[in-house]
């Protein structure tokens, strides 16, 4: 529409949907174009006797001003064109460096050095890292940020009105859980992720399980007391996502969505909107979308979404209560400098890709009259020589190599001011060896800084370093295969922060398998296969919304078939095995305990099985296609089974222990397997990790497989560095 087309020309598939987009009457805001239009119909009712002088050339100037200043001049304003002045030559200065961080202290030590008053500054986009720097000098902050609809308190809308629908999708539940700002109460919000994290899903045993913990929370004595205000408020969310959301199929009455909206007013208000600002676009966008949905019958998903995306539109620049007055002036554009400075700064002299021109084909071309790209182009070029014709004595451009960690790329303008790459700045050396720093006619004596050093230092002694609580099967599989983990891990406590995804695939997929065993045998030792194929195919339908609700939509019909389909194959052929050998099934996650080391060693077995005669079996269940767990038995380094069977007979490690694999369909054993030997050489591998540490060695583990041949370690076992969550730090303090 900017290029004057009329909105229903145009053959090409691209302008004909453009064209029903216009067409609907859908609730969609006007755009810039739509509001020009209406501006311009209005102006000839109006009679003007002002002076309108332009800055630029009218016609390198968009189509629909063009036709503004067209009727203005009707109207009888006298439009002026650009007087000519007389242009500035400043002397230029390209101030390269490696971030927008070191360039910040430069922009803030030149502004410090001086008298501001005849200086500017164009700061297009965001200044938070230039006002960083600004701060620190006690200069008064830009605070300018880009538009944005990802900003967090624009996500409480979308997310709360996403728990209207089924089926549950647990990413989405999870991320309104996690907003710094979520109206669901702190406590509740806490014990969701935990359950989550169980199961993925809703209404399951974790699920419920989440409410009774919040209850307990509030109880005294085995008993809540539901007079408590805070309990209330919890409550009141409680009954509102136990009886109202994740309800709806594809479309909802309008007052279920107006009863959402008006749930969520009530909370963001328990929330202290004074407090946070953010809060109260939240609230006027929650207001309107009741107002768009007021009167109407039914409302599809679809069309929700739509009206939301409207309303949050391009979003917003966030809290912009910081701005300072500055003594200098503040441009987002060159192309605003209307009269002449001192010096002007050109904050992040970078290409920004920020013009947006559209690639419109000849034939789309010619149905838009006002379409000029030439015209475009000149009116930016223009732009930016308006910097340099405003600048009287010195014009500086920061530029910053890499902006957000990656490369930046150098303004179109940067060829035009013909600067030698001899003469292009780096930063480093606006300062000497002596502390003095200079740039364009300004001058600071800098102080030496102290390094800082911590007042007491702090060590940890070699010989110090023990496991701290409770071992396990995976701490012992840690430190023999990489103590460096072991020691962030489990010495130091350094955990992940909560995590921000739910459950998937495998992971989810085990969980499930391991619960549908569990719940088949639940009360019994022995199932037929008949029994087991009818069971597993109940408890998979019934567990699947708590446990695997990401697998509930339609789209993923075909993917939960064949998943189910598997699973109760599965489980036929684990049930065979079972029976086969006669085997009584006497425990799921049974736990198994033993010392070691002077410390408490715990497991969990997956199904604990004996036979007629006592005899010990221990299945480890995985959802895993991998022959990864093959060659761990066939190498003699199955450590896990080799844990359950020294928990279940510490004196002859005389347990049968196999893997079964669920997508494989197979139990994975090896008769003969002597699970002394493998114990023995994990105990004698512990103890010689531990001699390592306290002899002030903390080794990193060894990834690959062929790297393992020259390793003295008498259980060598690879490190699982694809899944570590320290690789970061390990990668960082390598030397
Ligand atoms: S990335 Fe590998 S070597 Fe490094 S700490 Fe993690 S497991 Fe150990």
């Amino acid at each position: 529409m900017g290029n004057g087309w009329d909105g229903k020309s145009g053959g090409s598939e691209r302008l004909k949907a453009l064209s029903a987009l216009e067409a609907d009457p859908g609730p969609l805001s006007p755009g810039i174009p739509d509001r020009m239009k209406r501006v311009l119909t209005e102006l000839q009712d109006y009679h003007f006797d002002d002076v309108l002088l332009l800055q630029e050339p009218p016609d390198h100037l968009p189509c629909l001003w063009k036709q503004v200043i067209e009727q203005l001049r009707r109207s009888g304003m006298r439009v002026h064109d650009p007087e000519k002045t007389e242009r500035c030559t400043p002397e230029k200065f390209l101030i390269e460096g490696s971030n927008e961080f070191v360039l910040g202290t430069e922009c803030a030590r030149f502004l410090s050095a001086g008298d501001n008053r005849r200086t500017a500054i164009i700061c297009e986009g965001n200044s938070s890292v230039l006002d960083g720097a600004l701060q620190r000098s006690g200069i008064g902050r830009l605070n300018f940020a880009e538009k944005s609809r990802w900003r967090e308190s624009l996500q409480i809308l979308p997310l709360w009105l996403d728990t209207l629908w089924k089926p549950f999708n647990p990413q989405r539940f999870l991320e309104l859980l996690l907003l710094p700002l979520t109206p669901i109460p702190d406590i509740l919000a806490e014990k969701l992720t935990k359950a989550l994290q169980k199961e993925p899903g809703h209404g399951g045993e974790a699920w419920n399980e989440a409410w009774e913990s919040v209850k307990r929370v509030f109880g005294k004595d085995g008993k809540t007391d539901s007079r408590n205000p805070e309990f209330k408020k919890v409550a009141d969310v409680w009954t509102m996502l136990e009886n109202n959301c994740f309800r709806a199929e594809k479309e909802t009455p309008a007052e279920s969505i107006a009863a959402h909206c008006d749930f969520l007013i009530k909370r963001l208000a328990d929330l202290n909107i004074e407090q946070h600002r953010g809060l109260a676009l939240v609230v006027e966008h929650t207001r309107t979308l009741k107002k768009i949905v007021a009167g109407r019958d039914r409302i599809r998903q679809m069309e929700l979404a739509r009206m939301l995306d409207s309303i949050i539109s391009t979003g917003t620049t966030g809290n912009q209560e910081g701005q300072d007055r500055t003594d200098f002036a503040v441009f987002t554009n060159p192309g605003m400098i209307e009269r002449d400075f001192d010096t002007v700064l050109w904050w992040n002299f970078v290409d920004t890709g920020a013009t947006n021109n559209t690639n419109w084909t000849a034939d789309e071309i010619s149905v838009m009259p006002g379409y000029d790209r030439v015209a475009a182009r000149k009116l930016e070029n223009l732009s930016w020589h308006n910097a340099l014709n405003h600048a009287r004595k010195n014009i500086i451009f920061f530029v910053p190599l890499m902006m957000n960690g990656e490369e930046a790329f150098p303004h179109p303008f940067k060829d035009e001011l013909g600067i030698p790459d001899e003469e292009i700045i780096k930063q480093e050396k606006l300062t000497d060896s002596e502390g003095k720093w200079n740039l364009a006619g300004r001058s600071l004596a800098l102080e030496k800084q102290p390094l800082f050093e911590p007042a007491v230092r702090t060590g940890i002694e070699a010989n110090a370093i023990r496991p701290t609580y409770r071992l396990s099967y995976s701490q012992m599989k840690t430190l023999i295969s990489c103590p460096f983990q072991w020691f962030l891990q489990n010495y130091l406590d350094l955990k992940a922060p909560p995590a921000m995804n739910v459950p998937t695939g495998p992971q989810m997929l085990g969980t499930l398998a391991h619960k549908v065993i569990e719940e088949i045998y639940e009360g019994k030792e022995t199932l037929t296969v008949e029994e087991a194929v009818r069971d597993a195919e109940t408890k998979f339908d019934q567990l699947l919304p708590s446990m695997a609700a990401e697998l509930m939509p339609d789209a993923r019909s075909v993917e939960r078939k064949r998943i189910r389909t598997t699973l109760v194959d599965a489980v036929k052929v684990l049930v065979e095995e079972i029976n086969r050998r006669n085997l009584f099934v006497r425990g799921n996650e049974k736990k198994l305990q033993g010392t070691f080391d002077g410390l408490d060693f715990i497991g969990y077995s997956d199904i604990y099985l004996e036979d007629a005669d006592g005899n010990k079996f221990v299945i480890d269940m995985k959802w895993s296609t991998s022959s990864h767990y093959k060659k761990l038995i066939d190498d003699n380094k199955a450590l896990q089974l080799a844990t359950y069977s020294w928990l279940l007979d510490s004196d002859d490690l005389d347990v049968r222990c196999a893997y079964f694999l669920f997508p494989r369909k197979q139990l994975v054993s090896a008769a003969g397997t002597d699970w002394t030997e493998l114990w023995n050489n994990a105990r004698k591998a512990w103890e010689q990790r531990f001699s390592e540490i306290h002899s002030g060695e903390l080794a990193r583990g060894i990834e690959e497989e062929s790297d393992l041949r020259n390793s003295t370690s008498a259980l060598p076992l690879t490190a699982e560095c694809a899944f570590c969550d320290y690789a970061a730090i390990c990668a960082i303090t390598e030397d």
